[in-house]
């Protein structure tokens, strides 16, 4: 019985001595595979390849840096690119400086979009660029290009490196992302809101009808200070603007009006000249409202445009 017991103890100790020598070795085979991989079988991909492929352009970058994580958005229904950088923490200027693929602002449900950790921008890198001009370019350091590009060995044979905390360069966005920014340079949000209603056909949340909706709606609370749009005169501050309520309207001589309706306080007078973000008015829910909100229209030459391809 004695010999038998001891038999069985020698058996199960070779055993467990046999199962971590081998798993030690299988560990100690992956590793070095690993490595190797990643040393000499780091993935090649051309320009165009990783513009147009979301996720080859993820593991591109992913080798490549430190510090900072990439993971893949998947667009999900009614979402819409502020809410997406919103949900993450950061601002749209990294959603676009991360997608070059993207020609719009707008995004489609299933659509694919490279997000990172935190907030910043992948650079093209051109034959000319060196760590320095990059640098300077953003007005970053360049000991934090370095270590948050670690992986780069040699910077004229990359395609992309990250840069933390910075918006896109515009002249190196795609012409059509180019001309988008333009126009977003002649006016800004006049407060900061969460977007309520967006501009186009929609049901109206009183009459229930079917109607175009002239401009947007930011849902604030009553009393957020709203600031002009850009550079103007008044034309326009009443209590009284039909289904606007309190109302101001600011002419900017460029073709374009901006009206602010819901208001609760008028803080200026027709005929005054205002400087973009001059304090105007307070928001409200006067005139045909269903809840505190600022309703903001831009017209240029009298015709209603989306004032979210102006605002950021
Ligand atoms: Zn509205």
């Amino acid at each position: 019985m004695k010999n038998f017991f001891i038999r069985w103890s020698v058996f199960f100790v070779c055993l467990f001595i046999i199962y971590f020598v081998v798993n030690a070795k299988v560990h100690a085979i992956a590793q070095a595979n690993l490595q190797s991989a990643m040393v000499v079988n780091l993935p090649q991909y051309s320009k165009q390849e990783l513009i147009d492929d979301v996720k080859a352009r993820m593991k591109y970058i992913l080798t490549r840096t430190k510090g900072v994580k990439f993971f893949i958005h998947k667009v999900k229904r009614k979402e819409n690119l502020w809410e997406i950088a919103k949900q993450h923490g950061y601002s749209v200027h990294t959603v676009i400086g991360c997608n070059p693929q993207m020609k719009t602002y707008n995004v489609s449900i299933n659509q694919n979009l490279l997000m990172p950790s935190i907030g910043g921008n992948l650079h093209p890198v051109s034959p000319t660029d060196t760590w320095q001009s990059i640098a300077e370019k953003y007005d970053v350091e360049e000991t934090i290009l370095k270590q948050t590009n670690c992986g780069v060995k040699d910077l004229s044979k990359e395609h992309y490196i990250f840069i933390p905390g910075k918006k896109p360069a515009v002249d190196l966005l795609n012409e059509s992302m180019q001309e988008k920014y333009a126009l977003r340079d002649l006016f800004r949000s006049p407060l900061a809101g969460r977007l309520s209603s967006t501009f186009g056909t929609r049901k109206h949340p009183i009459t229930g009808k079917i109607s175009k909706h002239g401009g947007i709606d930011i849902a604030v609370k009553t009393g957020t200070l709203v600031g002009a749009a850009a550079d103007g005169v008044v034309i326009l501050a009443s209590t009284n603007v039909g289904h606007y309520g309190t109302a101001v309207f600011i002419d900017h001589q460029n073709g374009y009006i901006t009206h602010y309706g819901h208001l609760s306080k008028i803080l200026t007078k027709v005929g005054r000249k205002v400087k973009a973000g001059q304090i105007i008015a307070k928001s409200g829910s006067t005139g045909r409202s269903t809840g505190p909100h600022l309703h903001f229209t831009i017209k240029k030459k009298g015709v209603s445009v989306d004032p979210l391809k102006f605002l950021w």
